[in-house]
């Protein structure tokens, strides 16, 4: 897909600078494409899709805009800080940070294992709070900071997925507490909630696939570039006032 990255004036986000966690495929790799097509340097994490991270920066980059792509495991306090650290140090500033990297590790109540239930908070959880504690050193007035919860969070209507479920609903909480001490320093913080989005990890033909559409209003996976819209509203100048929200994205999945 052709980016559009000119520097016109009239780009909402010209001039910003954006820090994407897990930017290298899915609804991270919408939402990198998305916010340097509104006019903001990237910089972006992967864990392991070195090759696809270097192409996505490529493809900024022929456009004419300028990306960043970081081998960061979310789990790492010290590497994630330090490479939100040289995004800042790289573009000049920082003004947008999106938490986006997340693990969906489900399984049943008998046999999920405390690895798999630590994994989940220190990815879901814990590296959003690092992230939001660092990126906030950086931001001034005008920040703006995302994090990719979920609808389970809401509603979670299958056995397995509880551990994913308190991760999504934990980041409820962490955004409405957290919004209360960036305030006053003119920073907003939200919580975009997915519901099933067509990614590795969760196709659109996969075998839920089916049910998933049978407790939805609208019975299709999103595209990834759909909940990059929602991102990029919330990132960008109209929304100065949204802050501490979850906002549902989900294809009436939790009406
Ligand atoms: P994918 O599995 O398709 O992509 C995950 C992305 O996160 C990849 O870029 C991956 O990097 C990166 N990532 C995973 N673990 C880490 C880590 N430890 N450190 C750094 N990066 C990491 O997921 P989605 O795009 O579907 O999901 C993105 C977010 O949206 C998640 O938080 C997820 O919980 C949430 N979500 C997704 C829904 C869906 O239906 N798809 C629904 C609701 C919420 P790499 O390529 O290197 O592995």
């Amino acid at each position: 897909m052709a980016i559009n990255t000119s520097n016109s004036i009239s780009l909402p986000l010209s001039g910003k600078v954006a820090f994407v966690t897990g930017g290298s495929r899915g609804i991270g790799a919408a939402i990198v494409r998305r916010l340097a097509r509104d006019g903001s340097a990237v910089a972006f994490t992967y864990s392991a899709s070195r090759t696809g991270a270097e192409a996505l920066a490529a493809d900024i980059e022929a456009a004419g805009g300028r990306a960043l792509a970081l081998q960061v495991d979310s789990s790492d306090a010290a590497a994630l800080t330090a490479a939100i650290d040289q995004a800042a140090t790289t573009f000049g500033r920082l003004d947008v940070l999106v938490n986006n990297a997340g693990v969906a590790l489900m399984g049943e109540l008998d046999t999920f294992t405390l690895e798999d239930f630590d994994r989940t908070l220190a990815v879901n959880v814990r590296a959003v709070f690092v992230g939001v504690q660092e990126a906030a050193r950086h931001m001034g007035e005008g920040g703006r900071i995302v994090t990719i919860g979920s609808t389970n969070s809401e509603r979670m209507p299958w056995a397995g997925g509880a551990v994913y479920a308190m991760s999504k609903a934990a980041i409820v909480g962490l955004t409405r507490g957290l919004a209360r001490d960036l305030g006053p320093r003119g920073i907003t913080i939200n919580n975009v909630q997915p519901g099933p989005t067509a990614t590795d990890m969760n196709p659109a033909d996969g075998p839920m696939a089916a049910s998933m559409h049978g407790l939805m209003a609208l019975e299709r996976h999103a595209r990834p570039e759909e909940i990059a819209g929602m991102v990029a509203y919330l990132a960008g100048p109209e929304a100065g006032m949204v802050t501490g929200s979850s906002l549902l994205i989900d294809g009436g999945f939790a009406a």
